[in-house]
C-alpha cells in the first residue's frame, strides 16, 4: 500500500475520503475534514504570502487542545515550517529558553497565557505573537490576522519525508531542555505502528485528555487519527466527568491517556453510570500503571482491549505495546517492540547485550527514533551510541521479547506522565542564598504515581522553611515541579564518595502536609 510521506498529504487523504465527517469536535464547535483542510490552507496562504514565513522556520504554538492548535500545526506543516508546541503550564524563563533555543519566528497563543509571553517579547526572536482573540493586548495581532478567507489550494512547498516536522522540548539531566525534533517520517511510522498494534481504522474516533503539547496526545491521538480520518474530541483539560460525558455523547472507541486519567475515571463516583460501550481500545502510558486500575478497567467495560504503551518523546511516542490478548497474563510488562522498531537490554557501562532477563538500560532503534536534538550535537551524540537511542531506563527482556521497565538511570521524576528532572529543580532551589544543600527526588503518590520532593539544608545561621522554598520554586518553574513535600536537614546522606544516597530520601515525610 502507498503511505503517505508527509503529514500533510494525511490531511489531503482524509479531507478527499471523507470530506464530510467530522474530524474535530471542541465543545459545540464541529469542523468535517473539507473544512479543517481548508481551515489550513487559509492559516497556510496568510502565513507564506502576509507573514513571509518559509520552509524550515519555526512556528511556535502556545496553545492549550483547540481548534487552533490543530490548525496551526497543519498549516505550518503545509508551508514546510517545523511547529514548536510548547507547554502552557511554563513559567516565562522557561519558555525564554525553548522560544530563543528554537529561534521561533512566529508564535501562536491565547490571553491567558500572553503574560508569561510579555515580560520577553523584546528578548525572543519571534517577529510576530498572535493571541487568538479578537481584541488581543497591545504588542498581539489578532488570531482572524492569521486566516484568509477562502484561500485558493496551495502549492504545496517540496517537501521531503525526512523533513523535521516538530521540535519538541524534553527537559534532560543537564537541566537545559532538549529540543527532539521529530519528523514527517518519525511521525508517520508512529501512525502505522499505533493502527496495526492497536487494530484502528476510519471507523475509530478519540477522545484527546492528555495535552498536545506533549507527545502522547500528539503522535498518539492527532496525527493518527488524522491519517486515518476518525473523529477526534479535544479537551482543553481533563476533568473525569467531562471524559466519561465525551466518551458516552461522541461514541468515542478509542483512548490514550496517562495512567492517571484512568485511576482519576474510576475515583468518579458514577463512572459506571456513563454508557461507554464503544470504547473498545485503551492505550496508557508515559508512566506504570498501577496493575488494580487495569483490572478495575477491564471489569468496567468486557470489550475494552488494554494496551500498555512504552515511549518517549524521541521515541515519537509507541516504541513497544502489549498485545492485549497478554495484557493481564504479563501485566507488569510494557509489551513488545512496535512492528518497525528494534530493542535490546545493554549493560550500562559495557554497552554489551544482555541476556534475557538480566535487568540493564533499554535502546531502541528503527524509523521513530528522531535523528537528532535541535542544535544541540552534545545531546545528541550522548543520547544515540553506536546508532542506537540510550532510553535511560532501565529494563529486561523476557525470553518471549517482552520488556519489562524496572527502574531508570536518568534521575527524573514522572508525576502522572509529566516529567520532572531533579538537577532543574535542585538548581532553582540552589539559587536561593539561604541554601547550602539540596536535593530533590520523587515520593509514591496515589493518584500521580510520584510527586516532587526536596530536601533542603539550610547555610550555617539562615533560617529557611518549607514554604519558602515551595514559594521560591513555584515563582520560576512551573506548578508540576513545585516540590509537594519540602523536608529541612541538617545533613544530606552522602556515601563515601560524597554522592548524595536519593534512595535514602525516597519517604514521605511524616511531618508536611500537602
Ligand atoms: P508524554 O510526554 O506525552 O507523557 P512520554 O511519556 O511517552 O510522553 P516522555 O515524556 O519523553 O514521553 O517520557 C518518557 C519516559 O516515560 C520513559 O523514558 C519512561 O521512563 C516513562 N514511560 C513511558 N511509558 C511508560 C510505560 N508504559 N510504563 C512505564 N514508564 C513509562
Amino acid at each position: 500500500k502507498n503511505r503517505p510521506h508527509t503529514l500533510c498529504e494525511t490531511l489531503k487523504n482524509s479531507a478527499r475520503r471523507f470530506p464530510d465527517k467530522i474530524a474535530l469536535v471542541h465543545g459545540d464547535q464541529r469542523i468535517t475534514y473539507a473544512e479543517l483542510q481548508q481551515q489550513v490552507y487559509n492559516m497556510a496562504y496568510q502565513l507564506i504570502h502576509q507573514y513571509g514565513v518559509q520552509k524550515g522556520d519555526r512556528v511556535a504554538l502556545l496553545l492549550m487542545n483547540g481548534i487552533p492548535f490543530v490548525v496551526g500545526l497543519y498549516a505550518a506543516l503545509q508551508i514546510g515550517a517545523i511547529a514548536v508546541p510548547l507547554n502552557t503550564k511554563l513559567k516565562t524563563q522557561e519558555l525564554e529558553y525553548m522560544l530563543q533555543n528554537s529561534g521561533a519566528k512566529l508564535l501562536i497563543t491565547n490571553e491567558e497565557w500572553w503574560p508569561n509571553v510579555l515580560p520577553i517579547i523584546d528578548q525572543i526572536p519571534a517577529e510576530r505573537i498572535f493571541v487568538t482573540s479578537e481584541h488581543p493586548p497591545q504588542g498581539a495581532l489578532p488570531y482572524s490576522q492569521l486566516v484568509a478567507e477562502n484561500a485558493p489550494f496551495l502549492v504545496e512547498e517540496a517537501l521531503h519525508e525526512h523533513d523535521p516536522a516538530l521540535i519538541m522540548y524534553t527537559s534532560g539531566t543537564t537541566g537545559r531542555p532538549k529540543g527532539a525534533v521529530n519528523t514527517h517520517f518519525n511521525l508517520i511510522h508512529s501512525a502505522i505502528n499505533y493502527e496495526l498494534c492497536y487494530g484502528l481504522s476510519s471507523d475509530d474516533s478519540t477522545v484527546v485528555a492528555v495535552p498536545l503539547f506533549h507527545i502522547t496526545g500528539l503522535a498518539g491521538q492527532l496525527v493518527p487519527f488524522i491519517y486515518l480520518g476518525g473523529k477526534i474530541a479535544l479537551m482543553p483539560m481533563f476533568k473525569a466527568d467531562q471524559f466519561l460525558q465525551i466518551l458516552q455523547d461522541e461514541q468515542i472507541t478509542h483512548v490514550i491517556a496517562a495512567p492517571t486519567v484512568y485511576v482519576m475515571t474510576l475515583m468518579q463516583p458514577d463512572y459506571k453510570q456513563y454508557n461507554t460501550e464503544n470504547f473498545r481500545v485503551g492505550g496508557f502510558g508515559g508512566a506504570p500503571m498501577p496493575a488494580e486500575t487495569v483490572k478495575a478497567l477491564m471489569d468496567w467495560n468486557p470489550n475494552l482491549e488494554l494496551h500498555n504503551t512504552y515511549g518517549l518523546t524521541e521515541t515519537t511516542s509507541p516504541a513497544t505495546v502489549m498485545p492485549h490478548q497478554y495484557q493481564l497474563e504479563k501485566i507488569s510488562s510494557v509489551g513488545i517492540p512496535v512492528p518497525v522498531a528494534e530493542a535490546k537490554i545493554v549493560d550500562p557501562v559495557s554497552r554489551e547485550q544482555l541476556n534475557p532477563g538480566e535487568v540493564g538500560e533499554l535502546v531502541l532503534k528503527g524509523p521513530m527514533v528522531v535523528p537528532y536534538y535541535w542544535q544541540n550535537e552534545e545531546a545528541t551524540q550522548k543520547a544515540m551510541v553506536d546508532g542506537w537511542f540510550a532510553t535511560g531506563d532501565l529494563a529486561a527482556m523476557d525470553p518471549e521479547g517482552f520488556v519489562y521497565v524496572m527502574d531508570r538511570i536518568k534521575d527524573m521524576i514522572n508525576r502522572g506522565g509529566e516529567k520532572v528532572y531533579s538537577v532543574e529543580v535542585e538548581d532553582v532551589i540552589y539559587s536561593n542564598p539561604n541554601v547550602m544543600e539540596a536535593a530533590v527526588v520523587g515520593v509514591p503518590d496515589s493518584v500521580y504515581g510520584e510527586v516532587v520532593k526536596a530536601c533542603v539544608v539550610p547555610r550555617p545561621g539562615a533560617s529557611l522553611s518549607a514554604e519558602e522554598i515551595k514559594q521560591w520554586v513555584a515563582e520560576r518553574l512551573a506548578k508540576y515541579k513545585v516540590p509537594v513535600y519540602v523536608e529541612i536537614m541538617d545533613l544530606l546522606p552522602r556515601n563515601p564518595n560524597g554522592k548524595v544516597l536519593k534512595t535514602e530520601l525516597r519517604y514521605v515525610p511524616v511531618s508536611s502536609h500537602e
